[in-house]
């Protein structure tokens, strides 16, 4: 079994591992098949920051369209880049960064390959990863969880609220911070954390939204702070 950071506390783990159960039973089994070969997850997933999956694609499919291979995007006049890349919005930030990525990952490598993470203690992959230009912890989760079945957790937006209304991690603690401490709570196990993040991810999309929460309708409740605190009927005053 591999390791990243794991320490945390039971009590923590206890509840973690109910709220998974619960997530699990309430959405299903998810099967971790990749879903896309690892250079276009990475470079997709840069491309996804702050727009949808429709326009993400769409930026895709045009710079690979207009340039061929990840050699022809590499050497794309930037503002030709940006302009394939229009779709995915913020394509002026994009393109340089995309541009960056091939050309260190090709220097390095020899070729727009990264079949190498999937042998690299995890540790080093992780670290390789978010050296590169626009390349987080929840990117390079996403590819070595995705693609390569390595055990860590992306923690996106949706993964983040949720654990912290149900009280995985504190009030303050942020997305990138949020990454060491909730892999913590769960074995090292890549289909465990692949099902909980897809299903808190969805739990986050439909019931556990942004603003109002539909508690009314979640099977979380008897081990969430946030509805504990703010949902759960008093006991009466005698
Ligand atoms: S009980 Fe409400 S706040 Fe808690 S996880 Fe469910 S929907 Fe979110």
């Amino acid at each position: 079994m591999e390791q990243v950071q794991r320490v945390a506390d039971d009590g923590l783990k206890v509840k973690a591992w109910e709220m998974y159960q619960r997530l699990l039973e309430h959405y299903g089994h998810q099967p971790n098949i990749p879903r896309r070969e690892p250079m276009h997850e990475l470079i997709s997933t840069i491309l996804s920051h702050r727009t949808t999956g429709r326009n993400e694609d769409l930026a895709y499919e045009r710079m690979m369209e207009r340039f061929g291979s990840w050699e022809g995007v590499q050497d794309a006049p930037v503002d030709e880049l940006a302009q394939a890349i229009a779709p995915a919005n913020f394509a002026e930030q994009k393109a340089p960064r995309v541009k960056e990525v091939l050309r260190r990952i090709i220097a390095e490598r020899g070729a727009a390959n990264l079949d190498f993470l999937r042998e690299m203690p995890l540790n080093q992959a992780m670290t390789w990863l978010t050296a590169l230009p626009g390349v987080g912890p929840k990117t390079a989760s996403l590819v070595l969880l995705f693609c390569f079945a390595r055990p860590v957790l992306p923690v996106d937006t949706h993964v983040h609220r949720v654990s912290q209304r149900v009280g995985l991690i504190g009030p303050k603690v942020d997305a990138t911070a949020a990454h060491p401490l909730l892999v913590a709570l769960f074995p090292a196990d890549a289909q465990v954390l692949y099902n909980f993040h897809i299903t808190t991810l969805r739990h986050g999309q439909q019931i556990c939204v942004w603003g109002t929460p539909r508690c009314e309708r979640c099977p979380l409740t008897s081990i969430c702070n946030w509805y504990q605190v703010n949902r759960a009927p008093r006991a009466a005053l005698p």
